[in-house]
């Protein structure tokens, strides 16, 4: 079976080179000799998608963190989804998380010839065939058969590993998860060989992140392969984003119209769907006023669906509040005006209905950064009516339609659509506090909690500007970091903060 990315040029890997690292990032550096453990990066150090590390241990041995795709600017420049290198004396795949940007790729693994333990934690096990499906039917084949041989592969693979438990590799190291509070299952891992640790903190969740517990810091890392996505900005506190996001609730009902939120179908749409049940008692305790015929909550996903019912299901990884919450409301992710919608045909169905019908509607659909799925058809339907909001909860990576439309204030400007120009007039707003991702402080504290600093830190993970910033901060502690782990890389032109999350 060949499966085709649908691009013909190549992408080569790049590999850390310390010999051509830049001078301010010379001296002193990590020894190296036969038996410390190294990095070669296939994806994921000069942006925040196609995450996909190789941990050298030994000579020969080694072990991948993570493989997703590349997706928005980063699938223009590493256009090929193939695995490009070779798989000799890879032991497993360990992954942290399941969102695609680090999964993504693990069909062309298998392809490859991989057939080794893929780890990971118990809830990224019960997410894993459930996010690839959708991956591989989206990307590779829409082929049952094909599909299901794939996943087949996949499940035999997978091995559940708990949190806090060592697991060993062969030829003597060892790694372990620590929970990493950015989606359900994520993880940091330590790994050990000899007296070496490595820590990858995958995807570092953020302080305020509903549900989840905040991370508790690694104790010690010889090298600490950071993440740096929001490396450069604050998210607005909980308190804001919940007063943000129940004040354009009101204006959707006010003026009757359609609120489309493009989320991540794990992670943000159960936050949203936890706070937004927050909220709607909140107003209803407070004005005595049921919620229940005033607005329609949409979720239009069946995947989303599929994973809020894991969500619920697996309560004991959630924070000590949310399962607070649980003893007074025994489904937190479910309130009476929500429609759930996982037939194709209802999403077509509903947005005539919301045309017909002018009823006020918060509709929560993927995909997260508007590159493809369910949310097209309604931005489609509704962004050019000044009644609409657009809320971005998640970080939207340059190229994709989801940027294009939240650099888009004020209706000044038109995005082309499946090959159609539509003037933005919708109101964009974009609420930080949901972001799964750590902001500066969060990372910051993330490694000064350590019991003893990291001896160098390497920034993956992040656009250009964010690694710089967040290095500038690292370096000021007195901890040496790597901003750019290809010394090769070029600042891209475009690169420039996001739009002000504050509006
Ligand atoms: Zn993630």
């Amino acid at each position: 079976m060949r499966l085709s990315s649908g691009h013909g040029s190549r992408h080569v890997p790049e590999t850390v080179s310390f010999d051509n690292l830049p001078l301010s990032f010379h001296q002193p550096f990590h020894r190296r000799n036969s038996v410390d453990m190294h990095i070669t990066h296939h994806g994921g150090n000069e942006g925040v998608t196609g995450s996909c590390h190789q941990l050298h241990y030994n000579d020969n041995d080694s072990v991948l963190v993570d493989c997703g795709s590349f997706q928005g600017r980063d699938a223009r420049r590493f256009p090929s989804a193939e695995i490009q290198f070779p798989l000799d004396g890879i032991q497993a795949l360990v992954l942290t998380h399941v969102h695609i940007d680090h999964i993504g790729r693990i069909p062309y693994l298998l392809e490859a010839g991989f057939n080794k333990p893929i780890y990971c934690t118990p809830p990224t096990a019960r997410f894993l065939p459930i996010m690839l499906e959708d991956s591989i039917r989206l990307g590779i084949t829409r082929n049952k058969k094909v599909v299901a041989q794939i996943l087949k592969e996949v499940n035999s693979l997978i091995k559940a590993v708990p949190y806090g438990k060592w697991q060993p590799l062969p030829r003597g190291a060892s790694f372990r998860y620590s929970p990493a509070g950015h989606i359900l299952g994520s993880a940091y891992i330590d790994f050990d060989h000899g007296d070496e640790r490595f820590v990858f903190s995958g995807d570092i969740g953020s302080r305020c992140t509903p549900i989840l517990r905040e991370p508790a810091s690694p104790e010690r890392a010889d090298v600490l392969v950071l993440e740096s996505t929001y490396g450069d900005r604050l998210h607005e506190g909980r308190e804001t984003r919940l007063a943000r996001l129940e004040a354009i609730l009101c204006e959707t009902m006010e003026n009757r119209g359609v609120t489309i939120i493009p989320a991540f179908s794990l992670g943000r749409t159960q936050e949203l769907l936890f706070e937004l049940n927050q909220i709607m008692e909140g107003i209803d305790h407070r004005t005595n006023c049921s919620m229940l015929h005033a607005i329609d909550i949409i979720v239009d996903s069946p995947m989303a669906i599929k994973l809020t019912d894991i969500y619920e299901q697996m309560s004991e990884y959630w924070s000590e509040e949310a399962n607070e919450i649980l003893t007074v409301d025994r489904q937190p992710f479910v309130f009476k005006n929500l429609v759930e919608l996982d037939q194709a045909g209802e999403s077509r169905g509903n947005i005539e209905y919301l045309k017909r019908s002018g009823k006020p509607a918060i509709v929560i659909a993927g995909s997260g950064m508007c590159t493809g799925g369910r949310v097209v058809e309604y931005l489609k339907t509704f962004i050019s009516k000044p009644t609409t909001d657009i809320i971005f909860v998640g970080f939207q990576a340059y190229g994709t339609l989801g940027r294009k439309i939240q650099d888009c204030h004020g209706g000044k400007c038109g995005v082309s659509i499946d090959r159609e120009e539509f003037l933005v007039r919708a109101k964009t707003h974009t609420l930080t506090g949901y972001s799964a991702h750590a902001d500066q402080n969060d990372l910051l504290r993330f490694v000064q909690g350590m019991k003893s600093p990291p001896k160098e830190i390497r920034l993956v993970h992040g656009e250009y500007r964010p690694r710089q910033v967040l290095a500038e901060k690292l370096n000021a502690l007195g901890i040496k970091t790597i901003a750019c782990t290809n010394p090769n890389e070029q600042p891209p032109s475009e690169d420039r903060p996001q739009s002000d999350p504050a509006e």
